[in-house]
């Protein structure tokens, strides 16, 4: 059986991606997703933001969101993730 060392950092980082990807679960069944232009979609909850699926941004203030690959995975991002692999 291989071990795979997963360092504290990265498992903290799946662990805030992954509250994260069930709220925009919750965003892409609801319908909370449409398609704007290109890379960008708008994901609407609560308030309404913008994800840039090119450049990895939204614009919502969630500070404390995991940036993995270069990506804020908030939950409007892991919404439209969601939402594109449906
Ligand atoms: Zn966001």
């Amino acid at each position: 059986m291989t071990r795979y060392q997963i360092s504290p950092h990265l498992s903290r980082l799946i662990a805030l991606a992954a509250e994260r990807a069930v709220k925009g679960a919750e965003l892409a069944v609801g319908g909370g997703v449409a398609p704007l232009a290109g890379s960008t979609y708008i994901v609407k909850g609560s308030k309404m933001y913008l994800v840039d699926l090119e450049t990895g941004t939204c614009t919502c203030p969630d500070s404390k969101a995991p940036v993995i690959e270069g990506a804020k995975l908030c939950k409007h991002t892991c919404a439209v993730m969601l939402y594109k692999t449906a």
